[in-house]
């Protein structure tokens, strides 16, 4: 029998109130035992007074039972909402892991616990994933379109789609030594023609949309002692929300995680560009060439006491910025003029960010996961395998071809072939999710 999991599902820490969950076929006879009293009803939140093992009230909670078939995970489960003193907490879980059959959850146990019931589909739980991890407004707004079925419905009806054209082929294939009664073929190529077009403009947003999940990455760069440094304090020193530190932050390419009004974004301040002068500062200034040329948009500083870079960076875009800096001591030709020191511009300079980085962002589509990517990557190139040899090759390699591309969909949303992606997906859980 499956074994019930509990865990503290609310952040650690002390606060009014706690949420521990329980799931699994012991979760009501744990409630039981904790109240001693009569089960509340189904999905009817009732006052109960937990007890320890000697009798002794332990805490007075709110608790709820879900039945099986009605449960986030599918199981029978349970939510006990006790206060959130470090003590009581404590308590109550030493309580629980005293029961039989019941032990502390794994990270993302009960999502698992929910996937393998079939409540929710694997992109459907990356989703989920994502919302938990979302800092900013877009990132939640992108993470509840794929929690809620945003890209499992788009991928169910691509799914439709080879399936009418798969048993077009068959059906001529089943004719094949009889006069077929249509031709079926321009309908198929018009069919799957579509349908590639479709998954190539999703993968064409793909970047983008990663990026709205992981932040969009806007690079200092210019000589040194531009004012890059500087520049970045005066931003992360401003009210606005601060996102903590990234860890592994490496020690030449500075990474700030910002919300710039709901949208993720990462400042990179990277070493001055110039002639390098030894090995190590070398070093530094190739890896601020490839941040930069990969980053979504560059902030280019000048200064007067400055000049300009002798070094040019690949990759610069029309869309890049151009600041004048130390503009409390002398000015120049840029899109923005700014002083760290009074603060001038750096406003400006943030709005400009934002209306270019909003600009990449609107294109932004359903894929935002490398794994999705690659699944979507694979059913387009086995779609353009059979398009290619519709008229001229073997029908049933055709509907091979196209059999292939449906087990890469179903691969994206996990009905196949999950062991080895599921692990990646769950590690990255935290405790009672
Ligand atoms: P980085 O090497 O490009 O990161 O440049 P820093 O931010 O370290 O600045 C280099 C020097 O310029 C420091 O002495 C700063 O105090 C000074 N500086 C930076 N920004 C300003 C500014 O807006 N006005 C003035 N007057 N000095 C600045």
């Amino acid at each position: 029998m499956r074994e019930t999991i509990f865990a503290l599902s609310s952040g650690f820490g002390t606060s009014a109130v706690a949420v521990f969950r329980l799931s699994g076929p012991a979760s009501f006879e744990v409630i039981s035992s904790l109240t001693r009293q009569p089960l509340p009803l189904p999905r009817v939140a009732s006052v109960r007074t937990l007890r320890d093992r000697d009798d002794q009230p332990l805490d007075q909670a709110l608790v709820l039972v879900f039945e099986a078939g009605a449960s986030f995970t599918g199981e029978e489960s349970a939510e006990i909402q006790c206060h959130g003193g470090r003590a009581v907490v404590q308590r109550l879980s030493d309580e629980l892991a005293a029961q039989p059959s019941c032990r502390m959850a794994e990270p993302g146990e009960f999502t698992r616990r929910a996937f393998e019931n079939g409540r929710m589909d694997l992109a459907m739980i990356e989703g989920l994933g994502d919302l938990i991890s979302a800092d900013t407004e877009h990132q939640r707004r992108q993470a509840m379109r794929l929690m809620t079925g945003g890209l499992s419905n788009v991928a169910e009806e691509w799914r439709e789609t080879l399936l009418e054209c798969r048993t077009l082929l068959e059906v001529t294939i089943d004719w094949v030594d009889e006069d077929v009664p249509e031709d079926v073929m321009p309908e198929v190529a018009r069919k799957l023609g579509g349908l590639r077009d479709a998954l190539r403009h999703e993968l064409r947003q793909g970047a983008r949309t990663e990026r709205l999940r992981t932040g969009f990455q806007v690079a200092l760069i210019g000589p040194p002692n531009a004012g890059k440094s500087s520049l970045l304090n005066a931003i992360a020193g401003r009210e606005a929300a601060l996102i903590s530190d990234i860890p592994g932050t490496t020690r030449d390419v500075l990474e700030v995680p910002y919300d710039l009004n709901g949208l993720p974004v990462i400042f990179l301040d990277t070493a001055g560009l110039r002639t390098a002068t030894d090995a190590i500062e070398k070093l530094g200034i190739d890896r601020a060439r490839d941040r930069a040329t990969g980053a979504d948009l560059r902030i280019h500083l000048r200064s007067f006491d400055t000049g300009t870079s002798e070094y040019v960076i690949e990759g610069i875009g029309a869309t890049d910025i151009s600041v004048w800096s130390k503009s409390d001591i002398g000015t120049g030709e840029a899109d923005i003029l700014l002083s760290s020191v009074t603060g001038e511009g750096v406003e400006n300079l943030l709005q400009l960010v934002q209306t270019r980085l909003e600009a990449q962002a609107q294109g932004a589509g359903l894929l935002g996961h490398a794994r999705q990517q690659q699944a979507v990557a694979h059913a387009m190139e086995r779609i353009e395998h059979c398009l290619q040899r519709l008229y001229v090759d073997d029908l049933e390699l055709c509907a091979d071809a196209l059999r292939e591309a449906s087990a890469a969909l179903e691969r994206l949303v996990g009905r196949i072939d999950v062991e080895d992606v599921l692990e990646s997906v769950f590690s990255a859980f935290c405790l009672g999710k």
